[in-house]
């Protein structure tokens, strides 16, 4: 059995604890490694290596930090079809897929090289007579990320590109349920110049993030997740006084009004409610009609769509989407199904006994298609994170922008229509972080930034771009003069610019 180990300090190192979990192959229900289950021994041994790193790694220039970045991009991407095969085998998406969440992490990474630029700082000549103000960024030393599952090597490149290129040490704590490409990304690092210890991979489950929210010498913590645990990070890091980030679950909505070019609509709600089998925390689970002959529409064209697609195992090639992540989590996605149609909403299409011939033991799902769900119904207010789709119908515009303003859930949302003045009012007035308008999935290009609201992110800066550079830097402003000198008096009032 393949044994997934840390990655310390340059180098592969195995956990201590004696605990391991099963990496499994989606497409086959196989156990096809394991991976140790770090301890906070473990953890610490990790830290202390990012320690010894961090002077030497803050004190090499901003260019070539950016220059180890641009090197690691080149080896990422000729190692491209490698990296998305390794990807595919644990997560199950389909190899396209995977290529896209290493090329949006590649994105960050691009960002990165443009770090000494971001780093510049401020500077005020003559703030005062002889006086000048300036301020610097400086890395906050040893800082951490947790990460989930669906996106193992986007959302870590979100985190380490931005944390490292300012001058940081990093430990990443991948997602225990596809391990395999942080730690190449760790390793590819190290072979772009990077030196040991400034990115390490520590593996595990709750006792590896609680050892990381309290260790005293990791001063930020990057969490992206599920919503429960993204506030107990964001309290329990808090309140161990380390910067914390921690965005959570959500339920986008996509809201489409009657004069929206339908066709595309559709065709645009059919990838982002079933693309990666729904589990992508910008899919589109919800989908609102405005009116009822906008609904009988869509409804139809949803039919037509649905009845052309394909579930395949991650290496077709002509599959759109392919197995969720676990056995547990497939059967988390069938109870929810049984509860819409325990709660009252139309089981239009039902996804839950489908099987793929010769991978029965596989964890597919066929689309799911629910149709009159209700705002009361817990079905409608929890993450699913399937490719389960709900039809949720309003009577007017007013009642489509209220339900994703109203939802717990705040991260994407989008709109559909011909009209700007529509569009506009209602990216202006809704409850939420991430707004497109006819754009399905608007997740931010890298030098924008990524966040939800309400339950959906914990904290107050958002993940890459200039958002990352806050997060990952403090700021320290210097007030300078050089007197010529003359002795000047105390003075015991405080001084102003009057
Ligand atoms: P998860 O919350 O189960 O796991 C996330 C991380 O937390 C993993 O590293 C895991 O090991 C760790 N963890 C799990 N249980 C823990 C516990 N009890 N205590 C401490 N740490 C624990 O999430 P997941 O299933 O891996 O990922 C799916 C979730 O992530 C969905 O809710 C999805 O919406 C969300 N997500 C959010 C974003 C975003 O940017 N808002 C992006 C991607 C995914």
């Amino acid at each position: 059995m393949r044994q997934i180990a840390n990655f310390v300090n340059g180098q592969a190192s195995e956990s201590t604890s004696g605990r391991f979990g099963d990496v499994y192959n989606p497409n086959t229900g196989e156990v096809q490694a394991r991976v140790g289950l770090s301890s906070e021994a473990d953890m610490d041994r990790a830290v202390k290596s990012a320690l010894t790193a961090q002077p030497i790694w803050a004190a090499m220039n901003p260019q070539r930090r950016a220059r180890v970045m641009f090197e690691f991009k080149r080896l990422v991407e000729a190692r491209m079809d490698e990296l998305a095969e390794l990807l595919s085998s644990e997560h199950g998406k389909v190899i396209a897929d995977s290529k896209g969440d290493i090329q949006r992490g590649l994105e960050v990474i691009e960002f990165a090289c443009g770090i000494p630029h971001a780093l510049k700082g401020e500077y005020t000549e003559g703030a005062g007579p002889g006086i000048d103000v300036y301020s610097v960024r400086q890395p906050l030393g040893v800082v951490a990320g947790i990460t989930p599952f669906n996106f193992p090597a986007m959302i870590p490149m979100w985190m380490f590109g931005v944390a490292i290129a300012v001058g940081n040490t990093f430990i990443l704590k991948p997602s225990e349920r596809d391990p395999s490409v942080p730690v190449r990304l760790g390793e590819l690092m190290m072979e772009a110049g990077a030196p040991a210890g400034v990115l390490n991979v520590v593996h595990g489950d709750k006792v590896a993030v609680d050892a990381i929210l309290h260790h005293p010498a990791i001063k930020a913590v990057s969490f992206v997740g599920s919503s429960d645990i993204a506030q107990y990070v964001y309290a329990t890091g808090a309140a161990n006084g380390k910067r914390v980030q921690a965005m959570g679950g959500a339920k986008n909505h996509g809201i489409i009004l009657p004069d929206a070019d339908l066709d595309q609509a559709v065709k645009d709600i059919i990838g982002a409610a079933y693309g990666s089998a729904g589990e992508r925390c910008m899919a589109l689970p919800v989908v609102t009609p405005v009116g009822t002959k906008t609904a009988e529409a869509v409804r139809e064209r949803l039919l037509g769509e649905i009845d052309k697609l394909k579930v395949g195992i991650s290496t077709d090639a002509s599959a759109q989407y392919g197995p969720v992540v676990s056995a547990a989590h497939k059967q988390r996605i069938k109870d929810y199904i049984q509860m819409g149609v325990d709660e009252g909403a139309e089981l239009v299409v039902d996804g839950r006994e489908f099987a793929l011939q010769g991978y029965e033991n596989g964890y597919f799902l066929a689309p799911t298609l629910f149709d009159h769900v209700k705002p009361e119904m817990k079905s409608y207010q929890d993450e699913i994170f399937g490719p389960v789709l709900q039809i949720v119908r309003a009577d007017s515009f007013e009642e489509a922008l209220s339900l994703p303003s109203k939802h717990q859930y705040g991260n994407g949302v989008a709109i559909f229509t011909r009209n700007g003045r529509a569009a506009r009012e209602f990216a202006s007035r809704v409850d939420v972080g991430m707004v497109g308008i006819n754009v399905p999935i608007p997740v931010p290009v890298a030098y924008h930034t990524f966040g939800g609201w309400k339950r959906s992110a914990f904290g107050d800066t958002n993940q890459h771009g200039m958002e990352g550079v806050k997060f990952y830097t403090k700021v320290k402003t210097i007030t300078a003069r050089w007197p010529e000198g003359m002795t000047e008096d105390s003075a015991f009032v405080i001084p102003t610019m009057k």
